[in-house]
């Protein structure tokens, strides 16, 4: 375990995204989004800059970064879209795109997402097709966002027919991840947020669950040092897959989608509402992911339980049964699994686990199994 966790003055870290002429830097500290001009100035001579948010994160966190930009004349203007999944969409794309051409959006200029992995996905989509491709900044102010989706150069909307199926790669010019915005996220949110910390843990990272399994109470409770380890540890562990895998080639980088096979029918099944946050559809599917692989006699059923009781302890929830509402049937469940993006040649492709910090990519998972296995789970109290 690195030092950041007990030390007082942590000052910034910068982690280094070696991406060739794609590299950038992710910059993670206090108090960053009032002196970001200058940064920005420095890094993209000549841009001016629009700033994307939604409209909770607007009113509480624009201003600093506006009155920075505007310091040095560089603030072009600002879209806002409705919070919620429900902006990644086509209709508010084609509204976004059309209002930063109204505001004057160069091709050498740039656009900043300032806001969640919605706002960071949308914009950076936007950005990505406007003019054939402008700058984006990625601003991320939700703990998802800072750990995971602001990382990395993935864009994209979803349709009826699942999430994120539109899209592109476009990688930021700089990640700006200023970990006092997270202070006024909501509860909910920031356990959400915290289903993805605790998978890189999971995925990759056995150490790290340990420390989160003593340490989380401190992260959630922002005990000095706790939460800025956390949010780092989390950062260089997706670096480092981007790095390895940039655009989804050799599989590396689909190990982040453990439990997001599972996770992302429950959200489709849920229609991408408050009846279950991104975060916590990817913890049921997490405990989904390890109770398949302990059925497949791949991890041992001790890991799979260290799994869920950490995610019971946080307050995550770790069953179908648990969804508010009417719940899925199996087929249902299979059909929305069925759109996912790494289903090839009919056959569902799962991120599986041998244990704690030993994810893999399964390319043999049959149809039939997996009912069989969500009859169970849909029946499961
Ligand atoms: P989100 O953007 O909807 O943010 C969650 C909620 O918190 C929203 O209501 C938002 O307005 C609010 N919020 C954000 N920051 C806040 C702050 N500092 N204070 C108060 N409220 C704040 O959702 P999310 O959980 O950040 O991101 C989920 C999205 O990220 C999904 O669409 C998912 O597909 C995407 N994602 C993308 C990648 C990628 O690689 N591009 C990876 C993981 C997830």
């Amino acid at each position: 375990m690195d030092d950041t966790a007990t030390s007082t003055n942590l000052g910034e870290t910068t982690i280094d995204v070696a991406l060739a002429e794609r590299g950038y830097h992710v910059v993670i500290g206090e108090d960053l989004l009032a002196s970001a001009a200058g940064r920005l100035k420095a890094l993209l001579p000549g841009a001016r800059f629009a700033v994307v948010s939604d409209s909770n994160v607007a009113p509480l966190h624009m201003g600093p970064l506006k009155e920075s930009l505007e310091q040095y004349g560089l603030f072009l203007g600002s879209a806002v879209v409705a919070p919620g999944e429900a902006s990644k969409s086509f209709p508010v794309l084609a509204k976004l795109c059309e209002t930063l051409l109204d505001l004057g959006v160069e091709r050498g200029d740039c656009v900043i997402a300032l806001g969640g992995g919605v706002v960071g996905d949308l914009a950076g989509f936007a950005a990505s097709i406007l003019r054939r491709g402008v700058r984006v900044v990625q601003v991320p102010t939700s703990l998802l966002a800072q750990v995971d989706s602001a990382i990395g150069g993935k864009t994209g909307i979803d349709t009826s027919q699942g999430k994120n199926l539109i899209g592109t790669f476009h990688q930021p010019n700089l990640v700006l991840a200023d970990v006092d915005v997270l202070s006024t996220l909501s509860e909910r949110e920031f356990r959400a947020g915290y289903a993805e910390v605790a998978k890189y843990g999971l995925l990759g990272d056995a150490p790290f669950f340990v420390w989160l399994e003593q340490n989380w109470q401190g992260v959630f409770a922002d005990e000095t040092g706790k939460r800025r380890h956390a949010v780092e540890t989390s950062a260089r562990a997706k670096v480092g897959i981007v790095v390895a895998d940039e655009r989804e080639e050799s599989g590396t980088r689909a190990l982040l989608n453990l439990g997001h096979t599972f996770g992302h029918a429950l959200e489709a099944f849920a229609g991408y509402s408050d009846r279950l946050l991104h975060g916590e559809a990817i913890s049921i599917g997490m405990r989904l992911a390890f109770t398949y692989s302990v059925e497949r006699d791949l991890c041992t059923p001790d890991d799979a339980a260290r799994a869920e009781a950490h995610f019971k302890a946080v307050g995550l929830p770790t069953d179908i049964a648990t969804i508010p509402g009417d719940k899925p049937t199996p087929g249902e469940l299979l059909r929305l699994m069925a759109q996912d993006k790494k289903v090839a040649g009919g056959k569902l492709v799962l991120v599986l686990v041998k244990g704690i910090g030993q994810a893999f990519i399964e390319h043999d998972v049959s149809m039939e199994q997996m009912t069989d296995f969500l009859k169970r789970e849909c029946a499961r109290r």
